[in-house]
């Protein structure tokens, strides 16, 4: 084994294709702002690879989202349940409707919002459940698509870390009425900053379309009929996207590669909980992710004892029920999942080009620090 001091990062971006010749072209042709040939390329091809009618580019993953809820018209004295253990900003752009997040608890395998938890959260002032496919793994699609059609709610997907996963055989974007992505630089893909929504529906597509370019009347210029917003990509980053999604086959295979190499080396670990894939889904893998089991060490200083070998890791989420923001909003309810998992969980290395050298070397100190 190399005794070099490394330094393996948790998930950096990989240029592989044809990044800086599109972003080459930008600069040359000076279309570097929100309209130019990428723009359209890239939600064509999104489009395409989430097998949906309309994908939406965006500024980045926190106002696509917004936007899928102010398409659908959530608003104050709305609620929309959104799982506990997520990224804040799943949380926060419910907010910004003047909305309220209702929570609900993961199950305990997947990470996900627990189906079984939804109906007991829902009430008159409901309008939309938001899933989050954690990590990349595809929330349970049947019984949540079911309890909304039953309650006549809107689903959401935050697919911000889900590129490419599937659920028997439905590519996630497709699956909800509507879905954002991110491409922010530690995703599966990235623009540098960036987002996208896709939903098969034409109306709610022509008026996300409106209002993520100022609310403007797509017939008539410098008339507004809506109070928009400019949550406009550049074409810049655009470029940048679809040289990305031109290799995104490969990057998923990296990411599926290194989970493999992951779980063969730790499987005859007990007590670790590695995230696992369902029987009928494709978990993207947008990073290897685990949970410590009682009686293994403290999660905090397993990650210092790793960063002090070189390999950077992420303690998962704090539950949103904890935050300071949303803690008196949830006071009395109970969360026992999400407690635990984000006390012991943490995400592994996963970059595209992590080598198996790299992962040898994670398994060989995690292996170390755990006996
Ligand atoms: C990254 C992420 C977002 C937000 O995306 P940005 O592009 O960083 O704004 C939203 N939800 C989840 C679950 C995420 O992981």
């Amino acid at each position: 084994m190399s005794t070099t001091k490394r330094h393996i990062p948790v998930a950096a971006p990989v240029f592989a294709g044809n990044e800086t010749k599109y972003v080459n072209d930008c600069l040359e042709s000076t279309w570097i702002s929100s309209s130019g040939k990428y723009i359209q390329a890239f939600e064509e091809g999104f489009a395409r690879f989430c097998n949906v009618k309309h994908a939406l580019a965006c500024a980045n993953g926190t106002v696509s989202l917004h936007l899928s809820l102010v398409g659908l018209g959530i608003g104050p004295g709305d609620e929309v349940i959104v799982p506990t253990f997520t990224y804040v900003a799943s949380a926060n752009t419910v907010m910004y409707t003047g909305a309220k997040p209702v929570f609900v608890d993961s199950e305990p395998e997947t990470w996900n919002i627990d189906p079984l938890k939804i109906e007991q959260a829902i009430t008159p002032h409901t309008k939309a459940i938001m899933v989050v496919h954690i990590y990349g793994h595809p929330a349970d699609m049947t019984p949540i698509r079911e309890i909304a059609n039953r309650h006549g709610l809107a689903l959401i997907e935050d697919a911000a870390e889900a590129h490419g996963a599937t659920y028997h055989g439905e590519t996630v974007g497709g699956i909800g009425d509507v879905a954002s992505f991110s491409f922010f630089g530690n995703k599966i893909i990235t623009t540098g900053e960036g987002g996208m929504l896709t939903t098969n529906d034409d109306a709610l597509a022509a008026k996300m379309r409106q209002l993520k370019g100022q609310g403007l009347d797509p017939t008539r210029r410098y008339w507004f009929t809506m109070v928009g917003y400019n949550y406009r990509m550049t074409n810049i980053e655009a470029a940048i996207g679809l040289a990305q999604l031109e290799k995104i086959d490969w990057h998923l295979a990296q990411r599926r590669r290194i989970a493999d190499t992951y779980k063969e080396r730790l499987k005859s670990y007990e007590g670790l909980c590695l995230q696992p894939e369902r029987p009928g889904v494709k978990n993207s893998y947008w990073m290897t992710s685990l949970v410590l089991g009682e009686g293994r060490p403290d999660r905090d200083q397993l990650i210092q004892q790793l960063a002090e070998a070189g390999i950077e890791t992420r303690p998962f989420f704090y539950p949103m029920h904890i935050l300071p923001i949303y803690a008196d909003m949830t006071r009395g309810q109970d969360f026992p999942v999400a407690d635990r998992i984000s006390t012991r969980g943490l995400n592994l290395p996963s970059s595209a080009s992590l080598t198996e050298d790299d992962i040898h070397y994670v398994c060989d100190k995690l292996i170390g620090l755990l006996s």
